[in-house]
């Protein structure tokens, strides 16, 4: 991932979800060590605020190939299911507030949070 800053994404599908109840943040996050996720989807049927989301594989033609899933730390109230859950041991559970700096380490690919300057770009394009 570059150095830029990372911003929510705001065209993401996952803005659109119901935001996290209550005024406190979550003592644990839930982080995927994207290196080791084979994108089986167990994690996603489990969490009780549908707050795990695919990242499409690059090939445009073929999503599903090499997918991998993020999970949206806005969102997450740190349940553990997902850590328990997952057959290839790729989540882990962080501090809240290392949780970023695991974000940082062991996130490949998201669409959830992008650099700041990718959204200044969608926006200009979408205004035409
Ligand atoms: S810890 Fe719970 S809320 Fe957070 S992503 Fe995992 S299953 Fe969802
Ligand atoms: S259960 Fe584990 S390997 Fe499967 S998609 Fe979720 S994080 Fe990836």
């Amino acid at each position: 991932m570059s150095d830029e800053t990372k911003v929510e994404n705001p065209f993401h599908t996952a803005r659109f979800k119901p935001p996290r109840k209550g005024k406190k943040p979550p003592k644990l996050l839930a982080i995927v060590h994207q290196s080791g996720c084979t994108g089986c989807e167990v994690c996603i049927a489990g969490c009780p605020v549908d707050s795990i989301e695919l990242v499409p594989g690059p090939d445009p033609l073929n999503p599903g190939y090499q997918q991998m899933v993020e999970i949206d730390l806005a969102r997450c109230i740190g349940c553990q299911n997902c850590s328990q859950d997952c057959p290839w041991e790729t989540i882990t559970m962080y501090q809240h507030d290392d949780a970023f700096i695991a974000w940082g380490n062991e996130t490949l690919a998201s669409q959830l949070y992008i650099n700041e300057s990718e959204v200044d770009k969608i926006k200009d394009d979408v205004a035409g």
